[in-house]
């Protein structure tokens, strides 16, 4: 059996355009290049990661557009047209992170840079999907002759990584992704990894993001491109420089046990750099704790989505900054449908987002999906937020 080839390749400490360059085209060259996957007059979708806007480029939320140009270069040398777009998490204005960004200086530049939320929606089927039947997605996405893959490495509070395989839910509607945290996140992308089947894959993995990924996580520079065309190998791979074991993270055992690629390293042959030689184990979301309160509890129930997780840590970051954590303490917020631990008093539940059921709400109950973190505050707050 043909091994699947996955390179690693270092940048100089902080490097700049052309060095992310170099080692996005080394990167791809060490997997035998693009000629195999990409024909002149194809339009090719590059997918970076813009789960969010970025308080700055330091933050290392989304991928940076370094990458994502090198990569949309070759494509046009191949003379295809290489369109960027994704959709940002639930909730979230996709153009803003574009203008917070340096993807409105590409746009600038002639690049096209689309926000997906803008465009047209259709549904594809899911043919035997484990808990997906069909796809909300976007024309565009259907239009592509190829898609290019263009995550950003960082730990996740959900699924403890995301690479390749979660980056897929970009292109998802808002609609599709809510509906992914209500069927099983982890089954749901490995259900429409079977319908967005990127034929390269090209990981940002120069300035990470551990602990509280994938928007409130540290940055860690680690100055890698780790590059395959095989996203189930990429994953696999990814997940090991950060100190997983591959099937630890079952978003990637999952595309592995259906066949959507290869994960077990006997199957693999990594180029470049070595692996052991760039491995560093990542903080894991679960051991990162960014509001140490004590007395204050918060409970993510397991339909919760980004959009929930996003406004309460938002609302959480904005009352540190404010100075007011001391206002904690005696209070638990829940979201998504989460067991209520025995003797905690309703009125001390401040319960966020429509999708806890109407027995759990209470008084303190922030309406919207998501709601605004400027309301959730408000309700931790109660009358003292008044
Ligand atoms: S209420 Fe919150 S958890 Fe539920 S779908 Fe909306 S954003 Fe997601």
């Amino acid at each position: 059996m043909l091994k699947s080839i996955v390179s690693i390749t270092k940048t100089r400490r902080n490097p700049d355009f052309k060095e992310i360059e170099k080692a996005v085209r080394k990167g791809i060259s060490l997997i035998g290049g693009i000629e195999d996957i990409i024909s002149s007059g194809d339009l090719v979708l590059i997918n970076p990661s813009w789960v969010a806007p970025p308080a700055d480029p330091e933050s290392a939320v989304i991928t940076c557009p370094e990458v994502t140009k090198a990569v949309a270069d070759m494509v046009r040398e191949m003379g295809a047209e290489p369109v960027i777009a994704e959709s940002s998490c639930v909730g979230v204005d996709t153009e803003k992170v574009i203008e917070n960004s340096g993807y409105n200086d590409l746009r600038n530049q002639g690049y096209r840079v689309v926000d997906l939320k803008k465009t047209a929606k259709v549904k594809i089927p899911i043919d035997n999907g484990y808990v997906l039947k069909e796809v909300e997605t976007f024309e565009l996405v259907t239009q592509a002759h190829v898609i290019i893959s263009v995550p950003k490495l960082k730990t996740h509070d959900q699924t403890e990584m995301t690479c390749s395989l979660k980056k897929m839910k970009g292109l998802e509607s808002d609609k599709d992704k809510r509906r992914m945290h209500q069927v099983g996140i982890f089954k749901g992308i490995s259900d429409i990894n079977t319908v967005f089947k990127p034929a390269l894959t090209v990981v940002d993995a120069i300035l990470c993001q551990e602990g509280l990924g994938p928007i409130f996580g540290r940055p860690l520079e680690m100055d890698l491109v780790v590059a395959g065309k095989d996203p189930v190998s990429v994953d696999s791979i990814c997940s090991q420089i950060i100190g997983y074991k591959p099937e630890e993270v079952l978003v990637t055992k999952f595309a592995a046990e259906r066949g959507l690629g290869v994960m077990d390293n006997e199957f693999i042959e990594v180029v470049g750099e070595k692996l052991e030689k760039v491995k560093r184990r990542f903080m894991r979301s679960i051991e990162d704790n960014p509001v140490q309160v004590e007395g204050f509890s918060l409970i993510h129930g397991g339909v919760t989505c980004t959009g929930c997780r996003n406004g309460v840590m938002s609302a959480l970051a904005d009352m540190r900054r404010d100075n007011q954590l001391m206002h904690l303490p005696g209070i638990t917020v829940i979201t998504g449908d989460p067991p209520i631990p025995v003797g905690i008093s309703k009125d001390s539940i401040v319960a966020v987002g429509q999708c806890v059921p109407a027995k759990k709400r209470g008084e303190r109950f922030v309406k919207g999906c998501p709601p605004n973190n400027v309301f959730i505050v408000q309700a931790i707050m109660g009358e003292r937020g008044k």
